[in-house]
């Protein structure tokens, strides 16, 4: 029987039911969806399954037992079930995290690699100082332990306009034509791949004027790369213009801007610069910043900035400085001249920094991890111990020994950090910096009880302890605490213009 007010309601009941309906399905698909990873690795069959392990992502926020696989590079499973591989290596008690990624290794050899790759270091990129030209970038392919890169470098430009007086480079402003062909190289530099531009801005203090500044500013925003600085450091130590000069030009140019070394450059005023970036950040500004845990800075004794009143600026003198071949400290202006004249090329350790700075920078939510290590090219020369065991000492002395930041977010700081600060302009970093599937299989085993840098001032030469297992697009690197000899999968990470 026709009944108009049942078949009305009928429809209504349909219609009502229709968005009940859809999400039934939706559902339905997104468990079936889920299931095909599980259904997958039932099967499958990968290159190297890692069973077992703690995997800690920091993109999904994943902090649990997991399971896994890799194909052809790549994570292709994480799973609750143990998966099969070719290769299955059983990680139960260790922690499985993306590898780390270094924004700022000046020592770009392997033979510093081999000690940060024992740090868990996958990706180490020379973004301070960078490099003109680019001729390593290609030179090393194939021959690298782990993933390499570098910025234009603003210094190694400025040498070749001055034609190769240092001095001149260092301290001499920049006339137009100079100025042109400056911003020329680095032009080409970011054409090669560059990832961005590196400012050693403290060491050519008074040789760069308002105009050549603003111009690498107007560079780096034209090109949508960030500008990597290590500021000025004005004597004053309670002066903040050093920070502030760039941040305004940040606001002006809309450019993005990296902030190496707070501390070391920042000293006293790190809490100061924290809340200057913090409020730089609110008003819609691209700025970062990192930081390493020690608390002794080191550069080059010739460097520009002994050039001036440098005691005033670092409130230090020559006793806080220390000469590595020997750990002995400078007693004198005469001891300190003559080691510059006599060591043109030789490095210093300069005991500047309290540990309380360091605290303050590494648990700010804003700051990441970068190492700052400095080259060495064999076992006899004694660098500054941040090249060996930056990564290790933030897991083992601040995580786990002074609890000033956790695991995760010290994770986060070594790896989705600078993955971001990079991938806008350079899609590799995309896949680097998480565990996720389909991201490249650069991963760092390590044992969160155990792991500690073992590098110190006085004996540098030490791996890092703890840290298991590294793999490099799928390879094993670091096997069981060893490195694995003559293995070269490291690649060079360049920005989306190479070769434009
Ligand atoms: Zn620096």
């Amino acid at each position: 029987m026709f009944n108009p007010s049942r078949s009305s309601s009928g429809i209504a009941r349909r219609i009502h039911r229709f968005p009940r309906f859809a999400s039934a399905m939706l559902l339905a698909m997104v468990l079936l969806l889920t299931c095909i990873p599980q259904a997958r690795t039932a099967t499958t069959v990968y290159d190297l399954a890692l069973n077992g392990g703690r995997v800690i992502d920091p993109t999904t926020h994943l902090d649990a037992a997991r399971n896994v696989g890799i194909l052809k590079g790549r994570i292709a499973a994480i799973s609750k079930a143990p998966l099969k591989g070719k290769e299955q290596i059983d990680v139960s008690g260790l922690v499985v995290a993306p590898g780390f990624i270094d924004l700022h290794a000046h020592g770009q050899n392997n033979f510093g690699q081999a000690y940060q790759v024992r740090d868990g270091v996958t990706t180490a990129l020379e973004l301070e100082i960078g490099d003109y030209p680019l001729d390593a970038l290609r030179e090393r392919e194939g021959k690298s332990i782990i993933n390499y890169g570098y910025s234009a470098g603003h210094t190694a430009a400025r040498i070749l306009v001055k034609r190769g007086d240092r001095a001149k480079a260092n301290h001499e402003p920049l006339n137009d034509t100079e100025l042109k062909q400056m911003l020329g190289y680095l032009t080409k530099a970011l054409d090669d791949g560059a990832l961005g531009i590196g400012i050693g801005l403290d060491y050519v203090s008074r040789g760069v004027s308002a105009v050549e500044l603003e111009s690498l500013f107007k560079l780096a925003a034209a090109r949508r790369v960030p500008l990597f600085i290590h500021i000025r450091m004005p004597d004053d130590r309670n002066d903040l213009s050093g920070l502030k000069e760039l941040l305004d030009l940040t606001e002006k140019t809309r450019a993005s801007f990296h902030m190496v070394h707070i501390v070391s450059t920042g000293l006293g005023r790190v809490p100061m610069f924290l809340k200057m970036i913090e409020s730089a950040r609110k008003k819609g500004l691209d700025v970062t910043t990192e930081a390493y845990p020690y608390t002794a800075g080191s550069t080059g004794i010739n460097s520009g900035i002994f050039d001036h009143d440098w005691q005033k600026k670092f409130g230090i003198s020559y006793g806080e400085i220390e000469w590595p071949p020997t750990g002995s400290r400078f007693a004198s202006k005469e001891m300190w001249d003559e080691y510059r004249a006599r060591y043109r090329n030789g490095i210093i350790i300069i005991h500047v920094m309290k540990e309380e700075w360091v605290e303050q920078a590494l648990s700010h939510p804003l700051v990441m991890v970068a190492s700052d290590g400095m080259p060495i090219s064999s076992f006899k020369e004694r660098a500054h111990p941040r090249g060996m065991g930056c990564f290790a000492r933030v897991l083992g002395r601040y995580c786990r020994e002074k609890k000033i930041l956790s695991l995760n977010e010290a994770i986060r700081k070594m790896t989705l950090m600078p993955a971001q600060r990079l991938e806008k302009f350079s899609p590799a970093m995309r896949r680097k910096g998480r565990l996720t599937i389909g991201a490249d299989a650069d991963i760092t085993i390590f044992d969160a009880d155990e792991v500690i840098d073992r590098a110190t001032y006085a004996e540098p030469n030490q791996y890092s302890k703890g840290i298991v297992h590294v793999l490099v697009g799928g390879t094993f690197v670091v096997r069981n605490e060893q490195l694995v000899e003559g293995v070269f999968v490291g690649k060079p990470v360049v920005s989306n213009r190479a070769g434009a």
